[in-house]
């Protein structure tokens, strides 16, 4: 057995998508900020509006 991918845990109900609006990547922490913060954005992102607001 390989645990070398990287799998996403499917568990969620409906389909709430991952994707960063600001770099177009996948992250579960997009989710979260979404919930938090009300912005789809990965937490690298959330770190760089933090650093740098628009
Ligand atoms: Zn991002």
């Amino acid at each position: 057995m390989k645990n070398d991918d990287h799998i996403v845990l499917q568990d969620n109900k409906g389909k709430t998508d991952n994707f960063c609006e600001q770099c177009k990547k996948e992250d579960e922490s997009v989710k979260q900020n979404l919930i938090m913060h009300g912005y789809k954005i990965c937490k690298s992102c959330n770190l760089a509006k933090t650093i740098f607001p628009i």
